[in-house]
């Protein structure tokens, strides 16, 4: 298929070396590069920072002729083209900014092979006149960035990408293809796949770990005494908190300014100006707290920023960690916590029946959110719930630096009771939701669980001890264990996961944490 590079993963490292003065790739990196250097296309699943740029330079440099890099960020080629500029290669690119002079020069010099690397906008391809030119070029390695922009899935549908499988397949010998993005949904994946039209392509997520960030749940917490605490003891630094209404900025950046912490605040209600200038204080350091909803950070480049707060729990892991991640980008120790409450869910759900009436797309969401919200939940290692929710396979058993792994309460054995629930919905044939589960293993006198005949079932009543709320907790916390999933729609089903088999063979056991504050029973919690 594609054009096979004739370099080995050595010249690609002694490059490396010499151009970039790095000592070796990045284990996400290495992946990909082998990938390409085997001739395979490749979906590069990658975070901002996550080190992609030098996954499409080194090939290009290991390649003949010029490589095509489609980008929709203006500015970032411009940076890369200065950036390769002062390493000693030659690049240039190709965007609706320039003058038609300047367009011309690139391209009469792109013609004659002057470049190894030409950046092009993706609405460039829509000219009829760039097309043919582009083809006339030797061009052994096509690499699209924001690869997301081609599906509609994405937050950020172009369609200029659209044009761009038909470059592709139009070159005479079939460039090598990859395709880079940040997104992590599989229908995104999906699209990307299939249209641009990639070739068997190997997929690599990487690159999704923040090694010098730490995270921290916090359930039901006294939110205004835990934030006014936290922004004491850190006075001299600069933190985010995000909230999800308006409203919310508006009572938290009272409260703190109040409280005497030099604070701002940024969202879409206010007018430009104050918004400015809130964002130029806080860049400037002159405020240290920044309160704001996610219309903050875009495009917002602060390297010491120390914390990150969450006031309310986002509508799902790829906003989370996006804000989250805005801690700590000087590789510095970043701390990020998250204030959830149970009314956050049904916050996010109104939001999403609000802004959405496609039925998949509403199914979609929820998912999501239901991921979100066992985030909040889970007792495992919090960076390994992120890694595996990204699909990077680098995720730890166990970090030892987030709230769970650092979280010392008292465990309790509750193998016994997670075998109970996995046998009676085994025996329900897994098809119903978390609450009717809860009423059969209680043994609940309700009309439906007679009509369905399940309270003939073996399971019935084995656990009348116990609420149906702590059953129906128990249930909950297998779920956001990994023990049970839920399916999709208005109704979700209980499902048993693999690792569910191994505790009913007593082979695995199931430990919950008391905490030392019995968490509040909270308005939300029961929404899925
Ligand atoms: P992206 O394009 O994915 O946003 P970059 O390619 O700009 O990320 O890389 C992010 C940062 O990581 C840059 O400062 C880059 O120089 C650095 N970097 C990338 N690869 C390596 C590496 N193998 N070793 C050390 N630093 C690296
Ligand atoms: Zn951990």
């Amino acid at each position: 298929t594609g054009i096979r590079p004739e370099a080995t993963m050595e010249d690609a490292r002694r490059l490396l070396k010499r151009i970039y003065g790095y000592e070796d790739f990045r284990p996400g990196q290495t992946r990909v590069l082998e990938t390409l250097l085997s001739g395979r296309d490749t979906v590069g699943i990658m975070p901002t920072g996550g080190g992609k740029s030098i996954c499409y330079q080194i090939p290009a440099l290991l390649l003949p002729g010029t490589t095509l890099v489609i980008s929709p960020l203006i500015s970032l080629m411009k940076d890369q083209v200065d950036a390769l500029a002062s390493l000693g290669i030659p690049a240039a690119c190709l965007n609706s900014s320039m003058s038609l002079r300047e367009t011309n020069r690139v391209l009469r010099e792109a013609a004659e092979g002057a470049y190894k690397l030409l950046y092009i906008a993706p609405e460039r391809l829509e000219s009829e006149r760039f097309e043919p030119l582009l083809r006339s070029m030797e061009v052994p390695f096509v690499a699209i960035d924001e690869a997301h922009c081609v599906s509609q899935w994405g937050h950020d549908f172009r369609t200029s990408y659209l044009h761009i499988a038909g470059l592709i397949r139009r070159f005479e010998r079939r460039p090598l293809v990859a395709a880079f993005t940040a997104t992590a949904t599989d229908d995104v994946r999906e699209d990307i796949v299939r249209l641009l039209g990639l070739h068997d392509p190997q997929v690599h997520v990487t690159g999704f770990d923040r090694p010098n960030l730490s995270f921290t749940v916090m359930r039901g917490a006294q939110r205004e005494k835990v934030l006014l605490r936290y922004a004491d003891m850190h006075a001299d630094q600069a933190g985010i908190v995000y909230c999800a209404t308006r409203k919310e900025v508006e009572h938290v950046y009272k409260t703190l300014v109040s409280h005497g912490v030099p604070a701002g605040m940024y969202h879409a209600g206010m007018r430009d100006a104050d918004r400015e200038e809130a964002q130029d204080r806080f860049l400037r350091d002159d405020i240290r707290v920044m309160v704001a909803t996610n219309a903050f950070g875009m495009g917002i480049d602060k390297s010491n920023v120390r914390y990150v707060i969450h006031w309310n729990m986002p509508k799902n892991m790829e906003a989370y960690y996006q804000e989250a991640g805005r801690a700590g980008r000087d590789g510095e120790p970043g701390e990020c916590i998250l204030m959830f409450q149970g009314q956050d869910i049904l916050t996010q759900k109104f939001l999403i029946e609000q802004s959405t009436s496609h039925p998949e797309r509403k199914a979609n969401e929820l998912r999501r959110l239901r991921q979100m919200a066992d985030f909040c939940h889970t007792q495992q290692c919090l960076r390994r719930y992120i890694l595996q929710y990204f699909g990077d396979p680098d995720a730890p058993e166990a970090c030892g630096r987030c709230g769970n792994c650092n979280d010392n309460s008292e465990t309790e054995d509750i193998t016994v009771e997670a075998q109970q629930i996995f046998s009676c919905i085994r025996r329900m044939r897994e098809r119903f939701g978390m609450t009717l589960v809860a009423q059969v293993l209680k043994g609940s006198a309700n009309k439906r669980i007679a009509q369905l005949s399940l309270d003939k079932l073996p399971t019935y009543g084995l656990m009348r001890a116990k609420t149906e709320r702590e059953i129906f907790d128990l249930i909950q916390l297998l779920v956001a264990d990994g023990y049970l999933t839920l399916t999709e729609g208005q109704y979700p089903v209980v499902k048993l996961l693999p690792r569910a088999a191994g505790v009913l063979k007593g082979e695995e056991r199931v430990v919950r944490k008391t905490r030392k504050v019995t968490r509040q029973r909270q308005a939300g919690d029961d929404v899925f």
